[in-house]
């Protein structure tokens, strides 16, 4: 017998997560200059890291000598404030992907189950997996969560519902009506998790905070990764009801976010021109890819978030007929979505040297 079979079953069953392909590996692999690359594959700020928070990481690498302040004090009174909810109510994570495997961690096993849509965030279903739990996939119809049936599949064993809006990699989201309806029809059994790591980006956005605020079985997950272009840091952050939080507390490492994270997101948070600038850069992007599509007769998704889905028929093929090119999108067959890939907005130069590139891989026809 191998090692593999004393281990727990349920991480021997895992399919490692994929992430976007390295602009290094990528420069290696093809012989080019890292920086003639345009990465639009992990929905990360091509703006970079907001200006604030390098200068507070630098300054905070003087005292990478002590441990991290474990209650993240700072940082999460800084988020209360910007959220108008109490201390209390904030966790903080190495990342919102530790938030979620929390979240599994706290609620599933092997009786339990955790719903979630046929398209939504891959993760979900690993953690799922990881703790044994049953994973419940509910129909998206036209990409769009449909919390209706998604409460409809709720039964006794179920103890956490996936709702990432705007989802990833659909970029839809479902509004306050579809949310109010769903949250007044959860047993006490459930937590309703809304997965907000886009939620910045929309002009208008539901508005899940009122459930934290009263109490609901609701958590909520942000992320400095995505708005604040902190993908490196690794800086998440659940806002959830206290009874539900202070659970969480108690499931995480001691010092699971580190002293020079903490202080580049406790900056980043203030950083108001940065956020200015990632959104009107998000903004005039998806305005750019959606008219262009469109131009080109080439099918998509409309998007609320800061990467679109586009259907290019074999999307495996496409992606590595761009990445030959040097552009590395993200294709979706991992996503059940084999004809389809995701494309992050970048910046105006990015995006033009992506479509020039999309269009030509797909050739005078593509495929609508
Ligand atoms: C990017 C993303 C996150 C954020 O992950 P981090 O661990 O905070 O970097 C969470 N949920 C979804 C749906 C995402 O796309």
């Amino acid at each position: 017998m191998t090692i593999d079979s004393y281990a727990n079953r349920f991480v021997c069953d895992l399919v490692a997560y994929e992430p976007g392909k390295p602009i290094e590996e990528t420069a290696r692999e093809l012989g080019l200059d890292p920086s003639s690359i345009v990465k639009v594959a992990s929905n990360e700020n091509s703006l970079g890291p907001s200006p604030l928070a390098k200068t507070a990481m630098r300054e905070a690498i003087e005292s990478a000598h002590i441990y991290p302040d474990g209650g993240g004090f700072k940082l999460r009174s800084a988020i209360a404030e910007s959220t108008g909810l109490d201390f209390d109510n904030v966790i903080i994570g190495n990342g919102s992907n530790e938030i979620i495997e929390l979240l599994c961690h706290t609620f599933l096993n092997p009786r339990a189950s955790l719903i979630a849509a046929e398209h939504a965030f891959v993760v979900y279903k690993l953690m799922a997996t990881l703790f044994g739990a049953k994973y419940v996939e509910v129909p998206d119809p036209d990409f769009i969560h449909d919390l209706d049936a998604m409460a409809d599949a709720i039964t006794e064993d179920t103890r956490l519902v996936f709702i990432a809006n705007p989802n990833n990699p659909t970029g839809t989201m479902v509004g306050q009506e579809a949310i109010d309806r769903f949250v007044n029809r959860l047993p006490e059994h459930v937590v309703a998790v809304f997965d907000e790591a886009y939620i910045e980006f929309p002009d208008h956005a539901p508005d899940t905070l009122r459930y934290v605020r009263e109490g609901k079985n609701v958590c909520v997950l942000r992320t400095f990764s995505k708005l604040h272009g902190l993908a490196g840091l690794r800086v998440g952050y659940g806002l959830a009801s206290k009874n539900v939080a202070a659970i969480l507390q108690k499931a995480r490492q001691p010092f699971n976010v580190n002293t020079i994270a903490q202080a580049g997101a406790l900056a980043a948070i203030s950083d108001t021109d940065h956020i200015r600038n990632t959104r009107t850069m998000n903004r005039d992007g998806l305005a750019f890819y959606q008219e262009n599509l469109g131009r080109l007769g080439i099918e998509y998704v409309p998007s609320h978030a800061n990467f679109i889905l586009v259907k290019t028929g074999d999307g495996d093929r496409v992606f590595r007929d761009m990445l030959r090119q040097g552009v590395i999108i993200r294709a979706m067959s991992s996503y059940k979505l084999p004809d389809w890939v995701r494309i992050s907005i970048g910046t105006a130069a990015e995006n033009q040297r992506c479509l020039e590139v999309l269009e030509s891989v797909l050739g005078a026809t593509p495929s609508a």
